[in-house]
């Protein structure tokens, strides 16, 4: 049973979901219908869906006939149920309907937030409980459906999903297919000024024309990254991988479409340095779109399992080397997040009783989750535990799992782990157990050896970066926090200019020190970022470090006023409640 959905799927489920909708920029709204093919389980029983904010038309049945249904209240950001009765013949039934303002999946763009400037933008973000709101179905990760759809858009501008394009029709609209069955936080679309580069015959880079060149040389190493994770854990079964790259309003890094990774602007550095991100998209297509977790409850095991494997990824395409540093950096990252959370939220099999599944959310599934899979691999070797997450994938393929089955397996298959590792404590209690891995770079002890002479003599001159990589800044900064205030800040800034860097993850963090240490020579760089950008991983710590002073917290109202109409729902939500926002 998954609480955070109101379908009864073991009732009657929904096999396969056709749409047929247009999209209209004017209006800001899409329009149209959805077929779904249903399996009746239980003969008599209504039909029941997700519906959040949807403008219900009418509902037809198999016939063409109206069906009676009734939308139930909203409530808790979950939307309400969506109940059909069903005709005795009624194999499928047809919604029509149109999204409102309400659909916080959808994020439209004015043209002035693309990077080409003259066309509007729209892209969806699912996960984890929003395509209820611009499709009515069983939204729950345990109903796995297959999808077609026929999107009519505005002349001039592509329509993409997260599936197999099948071109335009005679009429101009742009068909698809996705023949496996996915769970529906994967349905995604998006439509805009978008050009093609490929990058292999399977593979290639969607983006604003603007971009698309700058994309396509950032990640032409995905082939290589898609052999890699092949090499590891089996075919990649989903037909063609391609990468949109979106405008910087995107509130995630990326997001594990099929057949189309939606990514974020913001890695794209031009050394390559933070492609970490494709790995991670890319090592998706296994855990979590090929074994989803059932409901979010068990998110870490889409998450923890795909940092696992992009790190393996990385370490394959890139060298051990920077594989190593991101592991430590990212435990670094995960135990600064879990200072900021409450201890039910630092479990990694997540009792979200009374929460919605974005107060879950945190970097604890992905991070803490990877280092379990670490620990494992240590007890029982990389060989065996390579055969078992390849058994995981192809005994679960196209199937919903649960973190009880994950421990049964293991159980069974793994059994020396029980003894050497505390399963229970990994699973089910806060915080990072004593026996978690602590990755240890020589690239970024050789960091710690630089900032340990800049503390003791304070001249930047002496600094010996020559060489370093995003990683190696970004540990340098951290670790040198304690020791910084504004003038040492303008003294780095003046030698390394790093308020002029083109790399999201340094500048955000050089702005998060500059609130925390007064460099206001920042301010206006701080404002631009936090307009420009909406990847909520950004925003959030830059806003959380300025509410923290009165000043700061006033600062951080004015800029959000400005900014918040420019942010995806899912970065409102998370700002919203960091500044105290009042609608
Ligand atoms: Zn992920």
């Amino acid at each position: 049973m998954d609480p955070h959905s109101h379908a009864e799927p073991e009732r009657v489920r929904v096999t396969h979901v056709d749409l047929d909708l247009e999209l209209d920029f004017g209006a800001r709204s899409i329009r149209g219908g959805v077929r779904l093919d249903l399996e009746r389980r239980e003969p008599g029983a209504p039909l029941v869906l997700d519906a959040q904010g949807l403008a219900i038309e009418r509902v037809l049945g198999a016939d063409g006939s109206p069906r009676k249904f009734e939308l139930g209240p909203e409530h808790d950001g979950l939307g309400g149920p969506l109940t059909i009765h069903l005709a005795r013949a009624d194999t499928s039934v047809r919604v029509e309907y149109g999204t409102t303002a309400n659909a916080d999946a959808v994020q439209w763009l004015e043209p002035g937030q693309t990077a080409g400037g003259k066309s509007p933008f729209l892209f969806t973000q699912g996960q984890a409980t929003l395509t209820r709101t611009w499709i009515p179905l069983q939204d729950s990760p345990g109903v796995r459906v297959t999808y077609s759809a026929r999107i009519r858009a505005p002349k001039g501008l592509t329509a993409l999903m997260s599936a197999e394009q099948l071109g335009e029709d005679s009429e101009g609209a742009f068909r698809f297919r996705m023949n496996r069955p996915i769970p529906s936080y994967l349905i995604a679309l998006a439509c805009g000024d978008l050009a093609f580069r490929p990058i292999s015959a399977r593979c290639g880079i969607w983006a604003e024309p603007a971009m698309v060149e700058r994309a396509h040389a950032e990640f032409e190493d995905t082939e290589s990254m898609i052999r890699a994770a092949e090499d590891l854990f089996g075919p990649y079964r989903w037909g063609r991988y391609d990468v949109l790259v979106l405008p910087p309003a995107f509130p995630f890094g990326g997001m594990e479409n099929p057949c189309l990774t939606f990514a974020t602007p913001t890695v794209i550095a031009g050394d390559k340095s933070l492609v970490s991100l494709v790995a991670h998209e890319l090592a998706h297509s296994w855990s979590g779109n090929l074994v989803t977790n059932a409901t979010w409850r068990d998110f870490w095991l889409n998450e923890g399992f795909t940092v696992y494997f992009e790190n393996r990824i990385m370490e394959r395409v890139f060298g051990a080397e920077r594989a190593v540093m991101e592991m430590q950096l990212a435990r670094a990252s995960v135990e600064r997040d879990m200072a900021n959370l409450e201890p039910w939220q630092t479990v990694l099999h997540l009792d979200l009783e009374g929460h919605h599944p974005d107060d879950g959310f945190s970097e604890v599934p992905y991070t803490k989750g990877a280092l379990f899979l670490q620990a494992i691999e240590a007890v029982v070797g990389r060989a065996r535990f390579d055969m078992f997450l390849r058994r995981w994938f192809d005994e679960h393929a196209f199937q919903s799992v649960t973190t009880a089955e994950f421990r049964r397996c293991l159980d069974e298959q793994l059994p020396e782990v029980a003894g050497r590792l505390d399963v229970d404590r990994w699973l089910d209690d806060p915080g990072m157990p004593p026996d978690a891995p602590n990755p240890r770079s020589p690239l970024l002890a050789a960091v710690d050896v630089e900032l340990a002479r800049w503390v003791a003599t304070r001249s930047v001159d002496a600094l010996g970066t020559a060489g370093w990589s995003t990683q190696e800044w970004l540990h340098f900064l951290e670790a040198a926090n304690p020791a910084l205030d504004a003038r040492a800040m303008a003294e780095l800034d003046r030698r390394f200019q790093l308020t002029e860097s083109g790399n999201a993850e340094i500048l955000c963090v050089w702005l998060r020190l500059a609130i925390q240490h007064g460099y206001a020579a920042l301010d206006a760089a701080l404002e631009r970022f936090l307009t420009d950008v909406g990847r909520r991983k950004f925003l959030e710590p830059l806003y959380r470090e300025l509410v923290k002073t009165e000043a700061g917290r006033k600062r951080a109202l004015a800029i959000y006023a400005k900014a918040r109409g420019r942010y995806h729902a899912v970065s409102r939500g998370t700002i919203d409640e960091v500044v105290g926002w009042k609608q």
